[in-house]
């Protein structure tokens, strides 16, 4: 189906930042599966864990425990110090269950309340009801009726966020720095802010962490920075290292589901757990997120230091950085760059992003500024 634009490559292969087409033209890759290969391509650790997870057992039925499944809802419980997990394989589908877990939630211990405050410019997914949840301009006329219960404020304005709070309000559902919107970082403070926000009006806190968890700004989870814990958290992308998965993941007192709530034909199964575990475990090494703020302070200064090509703005955390070009520019910088072998990506008409693995060298750094430089 023609549902997207994109360059005539055939991509065969890849290995750590590099990938092939099957013409043999390699690429380097700042793109990384749109966030997710945060251990690059093709890591040694998540191949290994797959292979020999295949051989054992790739998919044992939602209907019955799986131990991989219980050590990788631990790690994560641990990790995040929220105690319930439920998996999924895409993002859209943990938030869609967070949905449902809010509107349950609300319906117990709310009178009611469905209504989930979320941010214009911010993204959730691609199903009916998360693209409701998604501030994006013009998607609430795509597919009507749009699905109701979402109230959209303008991302980091906690004062926007206290005002749109009534008695049918159930939920503030925000990504800690807007991903698709363009890389968008809030003033500090706000995650705690609409955190006691949340706390006074008695609602919950859903933190859509699918891009920026699992290590993507410097931390495991971005709010982690902040030190405030929410009520519910999703995780997706980089959760796999390359391999669908995603969690909805809540504190005890937001864990509202009965049996029957929810499910899914893949949740849990081995083969992706195999992959999650692999992944946490790499993340959690000592040094590792050291590592990623180290790296990404490179890639920041790197892009400020090519201002006299006409980058105007650096901004974002971690290896989630974006720059905002002088001109409106930057499909036709990136179309310039992946002729040169270099993949990144235009989130809106003046901005690149750039989500490299988080393993990504120096070295690769500097060849990624070097090109990019001549893209510019
Ligand atoms: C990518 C993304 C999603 C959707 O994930 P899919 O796996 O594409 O369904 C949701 N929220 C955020 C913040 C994302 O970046």
């Amino acid at each position: 189906m023609k549902h997207v634009v994109r360059p005539d490559a055939v991509m065969v292969r890849g290995k750590g930042s590099y990938l092939w087409d099957r013409d043999g033209r390699k690429y380097l890759d700042f793109v990384q599966g749109w966030a997710v290969n945060v251990l690059g391509h093709a890591p040694a650790q998540v191949a290994s864990a797959i292979c020999d997870q295949a051989t054992t057992l790739i998919t044992a039925s939602p209907a019955y425990h799986n131990a991989l499944e219980l050590q990788l809802a631990h790690e994560i419980s641990r990790l995040s110090r929220l105690p319930r997990v439920f998996f999924a394989s895409s993002g859209a589908e943990a938030n869609e269950g967070a949905i449902k877990l809010c509107r349950k939630w609300g319906r117990l211990h709310r009178g009611g309340a469905y209504e989930i405050v979320t941010t214009q410019g911010g993204f959730h997914g691609r199903t009916l009801s998360t693209m409701a949840a998604t501030g994006k301009p013009g998607w609430d006329a795509l597919f009507p009726p749009a699905v109701p219960g979402f109230v959209k404020v303008p991302f980091g304005d906690v004062a926007a966020v206290r005002g749109a709070i009534g008695k049918n309000t159930v939920a503030i559902m925000v990504e800690p720095i807007q991903g698709e919107g363009g890389v968008i970082v809030p003033p500090p403070g706000y995650l705690a802010e609409i955190r006691g926000i949340a706390d006074e009006a008695g609602v919950l806190l859903v933190l859509d962490e699918i891009q920026t968890g699992m290590g993507r700004t410097g931390t495991l989870f971005a709010y982690q920075q902040d030190e405030i814990v929410p009520d519910v958290l999703t995780l997706g992308k980089g959760l796999g290292g390359g391999v669908p998965l995603s969690a909805l993941v809540a504190s005890e007192r937001a864990s509202c589901f009965e049996p029957g709530d929810q499910g899914g034909t893949f949740s849990g199964n081995p083969l992706a757990m195999s992959a999650g575990i692999a992944v946490v475990a790499a993340l959690t090494t000592t040094g590792f997120l050291d590592a990623v703020r180290a790296r990404g302070n490179a890639l920041t200064d790197g892009l400020r230091s090519l201002s006299a090509s006409g980058i105007a703005e650096v901004r974002g955390r971690g290896l989630l950085v974006a720059a905002r070009l002088q001109a409106q520019r930057a499909t036709e910088v990136r179309d310039r760059a992946f002729e040169l072998g270099l993949l990144v990506n235009a989130p809106r008409p003046d901005t690149l992003r750039f989500m490299p693995a988080l393993n990504v060298s120096d070295a690769e750094i500097e060849e990624m500024l070097s090109l990019l430089g001549r893209a510019l």
